[in-house]
C-alpha cells in the first residue's frame, strides 16, 4: 500500500512567490499538501500529481459567520482534503471535540475527505503507553460521536511531538497507530483504515516511520516548508 505524506504548511510562506516555489518542489504522487486557503487556487494551477487539502474549515455553508470558510468553498477552490483538529487549532482557537464533531460532519456531507488529528500532551504520555491509548481512544470517541464514514484518515501527533524536534519512538508510534487502526476498523466500520503519524518527522527519521504496517503515511509540518529537506524526504518515498 502506497504511503501518504501529507504537507502541513500551517501559517507560512509569505508571499505566493515562495508558495510558488514550494509547491513546485511538492509535487508527487504520495503527497498531500495543506496551504493557508489564500494559496489554495494557486495550489490547484500548479499541482499536477499531488493532492490538495485546507488546514481548517467551518461547519456552517453560508451567513453572517466573518472570516469562516465553508466545505464548498474549499471544494470549489480545488481542495479534496481537509485537516480537522490539529493540536494548534485545539490549542489557539480553543477547538473541543464538540467543534470538531460538527466540523467533520459537515465536511463528509460535502464530499471532502477527512484527515482528524488527535494527539496526547507530554503528561499523559510520561504515565505510559496505555494511558495515552485511553487518552487518545476517549478524543475518537467524542470527534467520530454519530460519524459513520469510510474514508476517514486519522493523523496520530502527539502534542510533545510537533514543532519540538523530538520525534515519538517509532515502535511506540506504531503500536498506537495499530490501536487506532483497530478502532477505526471495529466501531466506525472502516475496513481499510489509514493511519498516519506526525510529530517532527525529517529526512533523518521519514523511513523508521513508514517502515511500519500499521503507519500509513506520515504528517509534515516544519520540513515541508525547506525545500532541500522536503525533496531529501520526497526521494525515500
Ligand atoms: C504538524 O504540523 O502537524 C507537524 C507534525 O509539525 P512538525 O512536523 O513541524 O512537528
Amino acid at each position: 500500500m502506497s504511503k501518504i505524506i501529507a504537507l502541513n504548511w500551517k501559517l507560512n510562506p509569505e508571499s505566493i512567490r515562495e508558495a510558488s516555489v514550494l509547491l513546485s518542489h511538492s509535487d508527487n504522487r504520495n503527497v498531500i499538501v495543506f496551504p493557508p486557503f489564500i494559496f489554495l487556487p494557486l495550489a490547484k494551477n500548479k499541482l499536477k500529481k499531488s493532492g490538495l487539502g485546507a488546514q481548517d474549515v467551518f461547519w456552517e455553508e453560508k451567513g453572517a459567520f466573518t472570516g469562516e470558510v465553508s466545505s464548498s468553498m474549499l471544494l470549489n477552490s480545488g481542495a479534496k482534503y481537509v485537516l480537522v483538529g490539529h493540536s494548534e487549532r485545539r490549542k489557539y482557537f480553543n477547538e473541543t471535540d464538540e467543534i470538531i464533531n460538527k466540523k467533520i460532519k459537515s465536511a463528509i456531507k460535502s464530499g471532502l475527505k477527512v484527515i482528524l488529528c488527535v494527539g496526547e500532551p507530554s503528561d499523559v504520555r510520561r504515565m505510559g503507553l496505555t494511558e495515552a491509548k485511553k487518552f487518545i481512544a476517549f478524543q475518537l470517541k467524542k470527534d467520530l460521536d454519530k460519524i459513520s464514514v469510510k474514508n476517514l484518515i486519522v493523523a496520530y501527533e502527539p502534542i510533545w511531538a510537533i514543532g519540538t524536534g523530538k520525534s515519538d519512538d517509532p515502535a511506540e508510534s506504531a503500536e498506537m497507530a495499530g490501536f487506532i487502526g483497530q478502532i477505526l476498523k471495529y466501531k466506525h466500520k472502516i475496513s481499510d483504515p489509514k493511519v498516519l503519524y506526525g510529530g517532527s518527522v525529517d529526512s533523518k527519521n521519514v523511513r523508521d516511520f513508514i517502515g511500519f504496517k500499521e503507519i500509513g503515511g506520515v504528517l509534515v509540518g516544519g520540513a515541508s516548508l525547506n525545500k532541500e529537506e522536503l525533496g531529501k524526504i520526497l526521494k525515500q518515498i
